[in-house]
């Protein structure tokens, strides 16, 4: 249940309600927030004078209910929104990782050249190995910030564990929860104490309920610029890397009030899908795409079989701006 509790009331008495309901006590400019166990179903009589307004919730999807905001919600990129009744749909493209000043200058003047916002780009790398490229850390956080400056993008770079959530919040303008990293409650929680949108995956063996959930963490924090970006899940099949949750899309935009993303290359695995895949997100009307695009994805330190080179991407983009217009979308 989440309770709206008037801002004038004196903080002995919210407490009094936050304990005998359970409640996270969320602090709002305009109004106390308590949110409640989801088995919690009404308010006591004698609780009624301090409630202004109660939600009540079948499941622990609560702040990111469309049942408690039927409107998606907007998060602030920059000068850029997505959601709200803004009608923007953020291409996040970009490196898997930072490699090298010269590769990701690179990627700036192909954003640059197509006018797109903002870049993507992993120095904290989550690998599955130990033994592979592990990402350029905070040097690479350093380059990214000096493109920011240059040009002016927002960028989106990935916080791989604790030892770095500072670091990241302080350089990044959407900092990027990965699928390895989404359980990872310490990440989640200090995401949830700073306002800086993040951009939250879905972990690859988990249900659509339990990466609501994880997003929960944030939002019952305080931070209520959350993205969920649905980046593919492990199936029995082999052929390709993942399993693109298209369904799953669909549920998140009606079920939630988060703007949702949806990322074709981690899902497909191979350059030669990501296209096709793209337009199909693009035509399911989200709030973004985030593909991973390289000037030379033979030679990538990571994610090499899945990346577009420039060419690639420049003719996708070309599609990809006729199945925006197709659904009243605007490409940032
Ligand atoms: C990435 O975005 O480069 C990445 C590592 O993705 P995921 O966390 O979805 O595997
Ligand atoms: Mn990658």
């Amino acid at each position: 249940m989440i309770l709206h509790i008037d801002k004038t009331t004196d903080s002995q008495k919210i407490q009094q309600l936050a304990d005998a309901y359970e409640a996270i006590t969320i602090i709002r400019d305009d109004l106390i927030v308590l949110v409640t166990p989801s088995r919690f179903k009404s308010v006591d009589e004698a609780h009624k004078p301090w409630v202004k307004e109660a939600f009540v919730f079948d499941t622990d999807i609560q702040i990111a209910s469309s049942k408690y905001l039927a409107q998606k919600r907007s998060v602030k990129i920059g000068n850029n929104l997505i959601g709200g009744l803004s009608r923007n749909v953020l291409l996040a493209i970009g490196p898997c990782s930072i490699e090298s000043e010269e590769q990701i200058q690179k990627t700036a003047s192909l954003l640059k050249e197509l006018g797109l916002s903002t870049l993507r780009a992993g120095s904290f790398k989550p690998r599955t190995s130990p033994y592979t490229f592990q990402g350029m850390g905070t040097a690479g956080l350093k380059l990214l910030d000096k493109i920011r400056s240059q040009y002016g993008f927002n960028i989106i770079t990935e916080v791989r564990d604790s030892t770095h959530v500072d670091e990241i919040i302080e350089f990044a303008d959407v900092i990027q929860i990965g699928a390895k990293s989404m359980y990872d409650h310490g990440i989640l929680r200090k995401c949830g104490k700073t306002n800086k949108p993040v951009l939250l995956k879905r972990g690859f063996g988990t249900n659509l309920q339990e990466f609501v959930q994880a997003s929960e963490f944030i939002l019952s924090g305080g931070n209520e610029n959350v993205i969920l970006c649905e980046r593919g899940i492990r199936t029995f099949e082999t052929k390709t890397r993942f399993t693109l949750d298209l369904c799953g899309a669909a549920y998140l935009k009606e079920n939630t009030n988060l703007p949702v993303i949806l990322d074709p290359s981690h899902a497909m695995g191979y350059a030669y899908g990501v296209p096709d895949l793209a337009r199909a997100c693009m035509a399911m009307d989200i709030e973004g795409l985030l593909i991973e695009v390289h000037p030379n994805p033979a030679v990538a330190m990571s994610d090499a079989s899945q990346q577009l080179d420039h060419d690639q991407f420049r003719t996708l983009y070309q599609s990809l701006k006729l199945i925006a217009q197709a659904v009243n979308r605007n490409i940032i």
